[in-house]
């Protein structure tokens, strides 16, 4: 055992280091922080290979004395606060004095600065923790800190950093915050001598949104303010027809300081509910104003989280807030249409539209899979099996197209009443069935079926029923034929007569150009258009009821999201998943009859038909004999 001894500085500042420094993305927030602090009003960073080579951030603020540059880049020193008490009145983004001591003792770090009114600046710098001499230099007024191959003598560190273009998206949202909570500060983003952003000061939040997450976003916002004095909140939330499948775009500012909280996130989606569909999440831009002993920042060491004194009023004055204002605010209408006003005509044109597609997708479906059933399986290649598939299949297309007449009941609502035989119930095995079954399945004949609530389908099958989630299903179906095509490079893809062009956030921009490749497979194809701007030349035919600038928004937010998935097959996976989602019939869209069948002779031919993509079940089964016991016959 060794004794106890006190740690050297060099020590306690890369453990320090552990918790302030995590990745490129965090020495940009400290730096820019600092900046802020120093009464910046512009700001430059730059940054190379993602940060993981060289991050420089250079402002106009007030400046470091030459003689307490050593004191900058030591542990707990800080010009910000001077006693506990100071504390509880931080009005700095900075307090803790730890961020430039721990960033120069896991990389080679130089700091330059020189005050408004003195004549000459000055130099130091610190490699690896190690700080060299003062040196005189000419420079600006104003401060510049060059931070290169951050982690070079911490290498465990290193491994845990993810590709440049990772790494960039990190850099890219730090920047936002910043840019988001400063409007009247000009900021500039380079990445490899590109710039990614140069935004003039403004008065106006809304411009900066619009610059980040484009004008279309921007337009549908909803300003919002509320409560005076010691605790004030205001800003922008989102038309309902506007949101996003994560809660990135909740930008919560308080005291220009972006942070989380999941009373407050709780709150906004307490707001928006039965205004979005399950799984997306509201967007926000909301500054929090508050007096500072209502909160305690000084919980986490990177103080993306805080301590409010009361949470529940905040919460109940973010709630009252929205719920005061969408009252007074007509959403449905644009909820339901984005953008277009003449409403239901509309938008049942395009539920017809896409139902009629359903159909033909089916007709075709089938055909071509039974087609590829028959041509592979040489075990079913007896006379009487190789010629079972054509009359059949074409029973069923027949039965698709004049909608072969039900024995009775509502037209609308029940499918064909052929008897269901005991043949049916080999589609109920939890295995998958071998190919030669399968192509027994789809000859069976169709099972009764009734549509419910516009949601699901009640089947009538040998051995009792089944309630079948018409949207799982149908993303089931959608999805195993989107990734065979898709490996097979068949995917139908739609040429825009006039390409699209779409406004995205520039790490959005990059990652749709980095996966452009990718996106093609699936039927997408995009390119640069400038800026931000990314052009939609050709998107999946199955999407066609959906605007080409819509889908691009929702593949991108499976390429930017927050734990990207390990490998470009997941990501391919989630891609397939989204888009399969996307093309299929809704929870709520009422089916037609043929439609109904058409969904239900797809069933067989999907491998797992009892799975939605995303795990879920796609039926429930209820055999008679349950009902009798529930019904006490047995
Ligand atoms: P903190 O911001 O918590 O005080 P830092 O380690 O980030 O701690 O910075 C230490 C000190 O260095 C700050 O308190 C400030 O006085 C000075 N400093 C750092 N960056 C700048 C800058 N860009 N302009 C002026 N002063 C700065
Ligand atoms: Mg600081």
């Amino acid at each position: 055992m060794n004794r106890i001894a006190q740690l050297s500085p060099a020590v306690v500042n890369k453990i320090a280091a552990g918790e302030v420094i995590e990745r490129p993305a965090s020495v940009v927030k400290e730096l820019l922080e600092n900046a802020i602090d120093a009464g910046a009003t512009r700001i430059d960073a730059a940054v190379e290979k993602g940060g993981l080579e060289a991050i420089r951030v250079a402002d106009d603020g007030r400046g470091i004395p030459r003689e307490e540059l050593p004191l900058a880049v030591a542990s707990h020193a800080t010009s910000k606060i001077r006693s506990a008490d100071d504390l509880f009145r931080v009005g700095t983004l900075g307090f803790r004095g730890e961020a430039l001591a721990s960033i120069a003792a896991v990389s080679r770090f130089s700091i330059r600065s020189r005050r408004a009114e003195e004549d000459g600046g000055a130099q130091l710098e610190v490699v690896g923790g190690a700080a060299g001499e003062i040196i005189p230099v000419g420079c600006p007024a104003g401060t510049t800190v060059e931070v290169r191959n951050l982690f070079f003598n911490t290498p465990v560190r290193r491994k845990f950093l993810r590709t440049t273009q990772t790494e960039m998206s990190h850099v890219s949202e730090a920047f936002t915050r910043i840019a988001l909570a400063y409007p009247a500060v000009h900021l500039v983003l380079r990445h490899q001598g590109r710039t990614l952003h140069d935004l003039p000061p403004t008065q106006e939040l809304r411009e900066r949104i619009a610059r980040f997450f484009g004008a279309d976003l921007a337009d549908d916002l909803i300003p919002v303010s509320s409560g005076d004095g010691d605790a004030r909140i205001s800003g922008y939330v989102a038309n309902p027809s506007q949101s996003r499948s994560n809660n990135r775009l909740q930008y919560l500012l308080l005291n220009g300081r972006a942070i989380r909280d999941r009373s407050l996130q709780h709150a906004l989606s307490e707001a928006y509910r039965g205004l979005l569909l399950t799984g997306r999440y509201p967007i926000c831009f909301l500054r929090l104003e508050l007096s500072s002993e209502l909160v305690d920042v000084n919980v986490h060491p990177t103080k993306h989280e805080v301590r409010f004194q009361d949470s529940g009023r905040l919460y109940s004055q973010l709630l009252g807030m929205l719920r005061m204002k969408f009252l007074s605010t007509d959403l449905t209408a644009r909820a339901s249409i984005p953008g277009d006003a003449s409403g239901p005509a509309i938008e049942s044109t395009g539920a017809a539209a896409s139902r009629s597609r359903l159909v033909d997708w089916a007709k075709d479906e089938l055909a071509t899979r039974q087609q590829r059933l028959v041509d592979q399986s040489p075990s079913v290649a007896g006379p009487t099996a190789t010629d079972r598939p054509g009359p059949l299949t074409l029973n069923r297309l027949d039965a698709l197209d004049c909608g072969a007449a039900p024995a009775s009941g509502n037209a609308t609502q029940e499918a064909s009443s052929h008897p269901s035989g005991p043949s049916f119930a080999t589609e109920q095995a939890p295995a998958p069935p071998p190919t030669a079954d399968r192509t027994d399945a789809a000859h069976a004949a169709l099972p009764r079926a009734l549509q419910i609530h516009n949601r699901y389908l009640v089947v009538e099958t040998g051995e009792g029923m089944e309630v079948i989630d018409q949207h799982a299903l149908h993303e089931r179906i959608l999805y195993e034929q989107l990734r065979d095509r898709a490996l097979q490079g068949s995917v139908e893809s739609q040429r825009l007569l006039v390409p699209e062009p779409v406004d995205l956030s520039a790490t959005e921009a990059a990652a749709v150009l980095e996966q452009r490749e990718l996106l093609g497979k699936l039927g997408v194809e995009v390119e640069p258009f400038g800026g931000e701007t990314i052009l939609v030349l050709a998107y999946p035919a199955m999407l066609s009821a959906a605007s080409p600038g819509e889908v691009l928004r929702e593949l991108v937010e499976q390429l930017v999201c927050d734990s990207p998935p390990p490998n470009r097959r997941d990501l391919f996976d989630d891609l397939l998943h989204m888009l399969a989602c996307k093309a299929a019939v809704k929870y709520g869209d009422p089916l037609r009859k043929e439609e109904i069948e058409a969904l239900l002779a797809q069933r067989h031919l999907a491998i797992d038909p009892h799975h939605c993509p995303h795990g879920r079940p796609t039926a429930l089964v209820l055999t008679c004999e349950d009902l009798d016991r529930q019904f006490k016959r047995i």
